[in-house]
């Protein structure tokens, strides 16, 4: 008989979480069992728990930024570079998975992250399928799966730190193009926030203005690299204009990334930033609703250009953990997780997500000790 493995399964919208049993998936070719070190809990999960993500199939198990160690390999697995995968190995994995590059979007837009046919671990695979989502003993890399063997000096705390944040980072902070001496305002200081803050600093950003709440984000902004941080609890919407063009001159910034998730954030970013200057809108994950705007003063005679960011591709999570390797001893991506959780406590973890209580949760599904 086959051994069981322990996961957390979502049923539906607003139900309790459940964990349960399944079978250890017997491998094929090109597969793999990954023993689960971490799984993110992010602000994903909670638009899955209150069914505000599209064509979700539950019940689910949740999860889609992982760690782990990998126990059992079927065939010769190989990375990028063409070295084969051990059983041991601390790796991690693209959540997405099967972007097909047959299709219109992968082969003629080349807007990859709007293949129609990907599919995301704890995301767009249902628990019928099997071990397909991190908040699990273990996950089932399928074939194709792309897996990334962590360097020594990424620790599965590190990676699971930078996370999901990072990787969207990594991609929003492309989209705008920053430049070394750019002045750039940050809209958010959750964990893509807190990333994007880290990435423009190190892009050689200056000033780095964080704009979120509450008061321990913003502080942790600043250790992340943030020149200045202002409150949107403390401060009116004026208030932040007048302190973001005191900054730059009088003319605003030359790039804004929205990471806030209120559709209003848009236009506040739009708003703060010099004539001909770069928006990019990463928070807008799920449908918040319109905002409104004042398309001839904001858009047109501004001449602004704003870029959509949506998801990521590999290079972003290859780019993402050759970062932590090169400055994840300085930058405290770290510290930005503050709660952990077994699989028993994923219901009530999550709801502290939901709540905004801990900047960054990870379930450990099995014991580290
Ligand atoms: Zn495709
Ligand atoms: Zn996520």
């Amino acid at each position: 008989m086959s051994r069981r493995v322990r996961a957390v399964v979502m049923p539906g919208p607003r139900r309790p979480l459940e964990v349960r049993e399944f079978p250890e998936p017997a491998l094929e070719e090109g597969e793999a069992l990954l023993h689960t070190l971490y799984s993110e809990i992010c602000g994903t999960d909670v638009h899955l728990w209150h069914g505000r993500l599209e064509g979700v199939p539950y019940p689910i198990i949740p999860g889609h930024v992982s760690v782990g160690r990998l126990a059992t390999l079927r065939g010769t697995i190989r990375d990028l570079d063409g070295d084969p995968f051990r059983e041991g190995d601390v790796v991690a994995f693209l959540d997405v998975h099967g972007t097909c590059g047959a299709c219109y979007a992968c082969l003629v837009s080349r807007q990859t992250t709007r293949c129609p046919h990907r599919r995301v671990y704890g995301i767009t695979y249902g628990a019928a399928q099997g071990l397909l989502g991190g908040w699990a003993e273990a996950i089932h890399l399928k074939a194709g799966v792309k897996i990334l063997r962590l360097p020594e000096e990424v620790t599965p705390e590190l990676y699971i730190g930078g996370g999901c944040g990072l990787v969207t980072a990594v991609h929003a902070v492309e989209r705008a193009g920053v430049r070394i001496g750019d002045a750039v305002v940050v809209l958010g200081a959750g964990s893509v926030g807190q990333s994007a803050v880290a990435l423009a600093a190190i892009s050689g950003a200056d000033p780095i203005v964080a704009i979120g709440a509450p008061d321990d984000r913003l502080r942790m902004a600043l250790r992340m690299g943030a020149t200045e941080v202002l409150s949107i609890d403390a401060l009116p919407h004026a208030e932040r204009l007048a302190a973001v063009r005191a900054r730059t001159g009088g003319r605003g910034a030359d790039v804004v990334i929205e990471a806030a998730g209120a559709p209003e954030a848009v236009v506040e970013g739009a708003e703060l930033l010099r004539d001909g200057g770069v928006l990019v809108v990463a928070g807008q994950y799920t449908d918040n609703g319109p905002a409104t705007w004042n398309v001839h003063a904001l858009l047109n005679r501004k001449h602004l250009d704003v870029r959509g960011c949506w998801g990521s591709d590999f290079s972003h999570f290859h780019k993402a953990i050759r970062i932590l390797a090169r400055h994840g001893r300085r930058v405290p991506w770290r510290d930005l997780v503050t709660r952990l959780s077994p699989l028993e406590g994923a219901g009530e973890a999550l709801q502290a997500v939901e709540a905004r209580a801990p900047l960054k949760a990870a379930i450990t599904p099995n014991d580290l000790r």
